[in-house]
């Protein structure tokens, strides 16, 4: 990031700030200074700050807060528009800035957590576009995009237990692992190497569900640890039509 960029970021962070606190003061709270401290903190990450993350961040600078105080701190942050709240799947709540009159999405990693954000002026244009053909005018939207990101991919075995695929992921069955009874159990399911599958859900624990040729089939974890896959292209599933 260029050196320009950091300076705006920094004034930015001090209007914000000015702001919170003349807002504050008419709001006649206690502790101003408490509470500044805590949105200022907040106000320097860049990051998607849990309750806890951001405790930390106040412990790094000498400030020991209790969880109900910050707390309480974000949700007036929130109330006055610094900051929102946001819910990503699986992920506890998480605080981050908003940026008067500015917007974006975010790239989230199933297996990391890492979460990436991105500005697409033609998919802020499409969304628009979609909501006035359903008669709807957009106030907000919001944009999430799960999966698995560079690093993770990277690390990714070639071979894995179909337990360990991730909901909407395709793969393809490698081998089946396990004694005769296992095999023929999967067999008669119509799992046998070459299958191209989806995962439609696997939360990691119970049974998963998975496609093969357009139907469903539940499967037990232990069952699903002796089926060995590989990620296969989307495009290597069948187009599934509702029946007629
Ligand atoms: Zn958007
Ligand atoms: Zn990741
Ligand atoms: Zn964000």
């Amino acid at each position: 990031m260029s050196q320009k960029n950091n300076n705006d970021k920094g004034r930015l962070n001090y209007q914000e700030k000015e702001n919170f606190r003349r807002l504050l003061e008419t709001d006649k709270v206690d502790r101003v200074e408490d509470r500044l401290k805590v949105v200022d903190t907040f106000l320097e990450t860049e990051k998607h700050v849990t309750l806890e993350e951001l405790q930390g961040l106040l412990r790094q600078k000498g400030y020991e807060f209790d969880p109900e105080f910050v707390r309480h701190c974000m949700s007036r942050a929130v109330d006055l528009g610094f900051a929102q709240r946001k819910t990503f799947e699986g992920q506890p709540v998480r605080y981050e800035h908003r940026h008067l009159g500015r917007h974006h999405d975010h790239l989230i990693c199933t297996k990391c957590g890492k979460i990436e954000e991105f500005e697409d002026p033609e998919m802020e244009a499409l969304q628009q576009r979609i909501a006035s053909r359903h008669g709807f005018q957009m106030l907000q939207h919001k944009m999430e995009i799960y999966g698995l990101c560079s690093l993770c991919l990277a690390q990714r075995k070639p071979v894995l237990p179909l337990a360990m695929a991730k909901t909407g992921e395709a793969v393809v069955i490698k081998e089946i692992t396990g004694g005769m009874g296992a095999k023929e159990r999967l067999i008669s399911l119509g799992l046998r190497p070459g299958e191209v599958l989806e995962v439609v859900s696997n939360n990691g624990e119970g049974r998963l569900i998975v496609a093969r040729d357009c139907s469903r089939i539940a499967l037990g974890r232990g069952l699903a640890q002796k089926i060995m896959v590989s990620p296969a292209e989307k495009q290597a599933l069948p187009e599934c039509k509702d029946p007629a």
